[in-house]
């Protein structure tokens, strides 16, 4: 029954699934399983620690290594507080595009891998297709590494890795990594007339944050690397987006909560930051903590991504490179899950169908042009594994 879906069925089938982050995809996972068992193909699910979501993979074609995955994650980002003119859960066709939550970022690409792996099944291909179904993308790509490690470990290793988010059909070879972290200062409260016998929380959090300034200045001042020229701006850049704390103008605040992330380029890493500002966070510590013993400063990771790092002569890039004809070099300034594959070995390119623009926007789009491009993009690609 499911034997003559078109890509656009299978997007309006997948849409039809509220995947948001914070909830299950394992509806959509059944789906995606009955599908690719229609054709045979076996998948298989891991499952979430909290047992509510899980990713899915599977492989087509002979069992030997040189293949190429398709990457997409099936979670979309909630449509709370958007004004949409259409149902966010239904896929609705009007002047060329297809609307719908996650039609653009990024189930139009799931679509189409899912209709290529079921349209590879009947031919003979000499290196596998396999697909990688992720859930969390949208809260950090860290879930994934489970995915990708189980990959690596149960089937025989791929070539190229093609990550189909959004970027038009181009050919995306780098984007910054990423870092964040929660950070609570805990002060010790005094009358603020005593202000050298108490710890001001928020004048503390003041001197790290101040430590961003400074190395934005110093990113900012510095001639950017090759690897980092390409972006906008082609530094690093440290920013601190939420800010709360205090009780009183007179009270020296026992508490100021701040969180902070950085956007780093390729060839500079997360480890490498994490070390300098939790090295300037302790300093702080020894500080605060000459004046009150119990008085700190707490640093929680909320997410470590790492950057994409353009390949020279890259296997992914020069695939994809002959698929869409796409000769530039392009960099984004978003992270995807494609890092996650490029430091566990694999060449690894984004490129997908739909503008970025779209991306989590209420009524998002895909254009019935790109989920076409998309289409041909895979049956050229399924001939390359063919020959
Ligand atoms: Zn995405």
């Amino acid at each position: 029954m499911q034997q003559d879906l078109t890509p656009r069925d299978i997007l309006t089938g997948l849409v039809s699934f509220p995947t948001v982050s914070r909830d299950t995809n394992l509806p959509l996972v059944d789906w995606v399983e009955a599908y690719l068992d229609d054709f045979g193909i076996h998948s298989k699910r891991i499952m979430s620690p909290c047992g509510e979501k899980a990713h899915l993979y599977a492989q087509v074609g002979p069992n030997v290594d040189g293949g190429v995955i398709l990457s997409g994650h099936t979670d979309v980002v909630p449509v709370d507080g958007q004004a949409w003119s259409t149902d966010p859960w239904t896929l609705t066709e009007r002047d060329g595009k297809l609307f719908g939550r996650g039609a653009c970022d990024m189930k139009g690409f799931d679509a189409l891998a899912l209709h290529a792996m079921a349209r590879a099944s009947k031919r003979d291909l000499k290196r596998p297709l396999q697909l990688a179904l992720s859930f969390d993308e949208e809260v950090g790509c860290a879930a994934v590494i489970d995915l990708v490690e189980t990959m690596r470990g149960d089937l025989p290793k791929a070539n190229e890795v093609l990550v189909g988010e959004p970027t038009m059909m181009k050919v995306v070879s780098g984007h910054k990594g990423g870092l964040g972290y929660r950070v609570h200062v805990r002060g010790f409260e005094v009358h603020s007339s005593l202000l050298p016998y108490g710890v001001s929380a928020i004048m503390q959090a003041a001197k790290l944050i101040d430590w961003a300034n400074q190395k934005n200045a110093e990113n900012a001042a510095r001639a950017p690397s090759e690897l980092a020229a390409p972006f906008h701006p082609p530094f690093t850049t440290l920013h601190v987006g939420t800010i709360e704390g205090g009780t009183a103008h007179n009270i020296t605040a026992k508490d100021c909560r701040f969180f902070i992330e950085f956007r780093f380029v390729p060839g500079e890493s997360p480890e490498d930051w994490a070390t300098a500002f939790e090295a300037r966070a302790a300093e702080l510590t020894a500080e605060m903590q000459a004046i009150h013993p119990d008085t700190g400063i707490d640093l929680v990771r909320g997410f470590a991504l790492p950057a994409l790092t353009p390949e020279t002569d890259g296997a992914a890039e020069t695939l994809a490179r002959r698929l869409t004809g796409d000769n530039g070099s392009h960099v984004v300034s978003y992270g995807t899950e494609g890092s996650q594959f490029q430091t566990r070995g694999y060449s690894t390119v984004i490129c997908g169908p739909g503008d970025i623009a779209q991306a989590h926007q209420p009524d998002e789009f895909i254009s019935l042009d790109q989920l076409a491009a998309g289409e041909a993009f895979m049956d050229k690609l399924l001939d390359q594994l063919c020959g």
